[in-house]
């Protein structure tokens, strides 16, 4: 019989899927063990919470394993019902997911054909052209603003074909962010069948005037849909919970297409407990906001260009970003090379603990 080279797999995946570079994750520290053969590492590479979960969260999800053989609350009813105390929004304008890049592909299947338009800005979150391509649809990129969104240039990339936005705010590997203001201008100014998602992953670290939430709009632009994780400040990343806020109508469409049983109900419970732990958000909050400052104040010393940011991390310039990434490697300095968000000269540097940013900061101080 013929043999067939593999290749031609990729020739019969659907269009769209054809074009998808897979997302690249932070090497995990098992990974470098594995090939590096080096134990002693620090990951700085995935904008996780340093000091992990709230210890309730951890309580609540060890109680949870009992429970394994039952499936889990389809509705999540007891999280919902967290959510809605803590951000004030009704259990019916939520819509779970296994982590928020579920709920972004949610909104992405659920509103975008194939061939219709979705925008969103260059250096944004992988995770939105990845849903973007996957269903076939057309990604329409708009140039950035000092590296972040111009969302002047979004609104005026809408077409009849366009069906969503998609504004990460602040935005992810940046660091940068818009006004609330300007946000409430972008909805003005389009059309109101155009969905206008904000993904709010890193709200809780933001300390700037004129940022906010747009939470407190939703019932004023049922076009609007506002994300928030549990994986950043939340600390429960490998647990995998995530949430869009929206218009009832909007969630009982994606809540359609997503999976009955999402949403583990391990992460339920740890979600409803660290939800409640707003001492540990707090706490880490400061941490990270004091280590971004050290950070930053390490780059202005060693004259490295960085991208201000308002989240837990910071983007630097080094160069060659490769082969420093490499090096950073070797020495068992896990952070993130910008490469695949056409950002060759960058490193994105998440925000550790203290030992772990001096680790960080020593490390590369040896190597420039
Ligand atoms: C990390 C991140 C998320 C969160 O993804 P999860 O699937 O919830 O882990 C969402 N949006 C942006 C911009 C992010 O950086």
């Amino acid at each position: 019989m013929k043999q067939r080279s593999d290749s031609e797999w990729v020739a019969r995946a659907a269009p769209g899927v054809r074009g998808i570079t897979p997302y690249e994750p932070g090497k995990p520290l098992e990974t470098l063990a594995r090939e590096y053969g080096i134990e002693e590492a620090v990951k700085l590479a995935s904008n996780e919470n340093p000091r992990g979960p709230s210890p309730a969260a951890l309580d609540a999800a060890r109680d949870a394993l009992a429970e394994g053989a039952r499936y889990p609350d389809g509705n999540a009813f007891a999280l919902r019902a967290a959510l809605a105390r803590h951000f004030d929004v009704a259990p019916e304008a939520m819509t779970l997911g296994n982590g928020s890049n579920d709920v972004l592909e949610l909104i992405a299947r659920a509103f975008a054909a194939p061939g219709e338009e979705v925008i969103f800005s260059r250096y944004a979150f992988a995770v939105y052209p990845l849903v973007t391509q996957a269903i076939g649809a057309k990604a329409v990129i708009t140039e950035a603003r000092d590296w972040g969104c111009d969302l002047e240039a979004m609104a005026a990339a809408v077409t009849p074909a366009t069906k969503v936005i998609f504004v990460a705010n602040p935005n992810n590997p940046t660091g940068t962010w818009v006004a609330g203001d300007a946000l409430l201008a972008l909805l003005q100014q389009v059309p109101a069948e155009v969905l206008v998602v904000v993904d709010e992953a890193y709200a809780e670290y933001v300390d700037a005037p004129g940022y906010r939430s747009l939470l407190p709009q939703l019932s004023d632009y049922p076009n609007l849909v506002v994300t928030r994780t549990f994986s950043k400040v939340y600390g429960l990343a490998g647990l995998r919970m995530g949430v869009a806020f929206s218009h009832p109508e909007v969630a009982d469409c994606l809540n359609r297409v997503r999976q009955p049983f999402n949403v583990n109900h391990l992460s339920q419970a740890a979600a409803a407990a660290a939800l409640d732990d707003q001492a540990w958000v707090r706490d880490s909050v400061a941490m990270n906001n004091r280590e971004l400052a050290r950070l930053a104040a390490f780059c202005d010393d060693q004259g490295l260009e960085y991208i201000p940011s308002v989240g837990n991390f910071l983007t630097i310039a080094v160069g060659d970003a490769a082969a420093v990434n490499e090096a950073l490697l070797r020495r068992g300095v896990i952070v993130r090379p910008m490469g695949a968000y056409g950002m060759p000269h960058h490193l994105r540097i998440s925000v550790g603990l203290p030992d772990e940013n001096d680790r960080l900061m020593e490390t590369l101080k040896g190597l420039l």
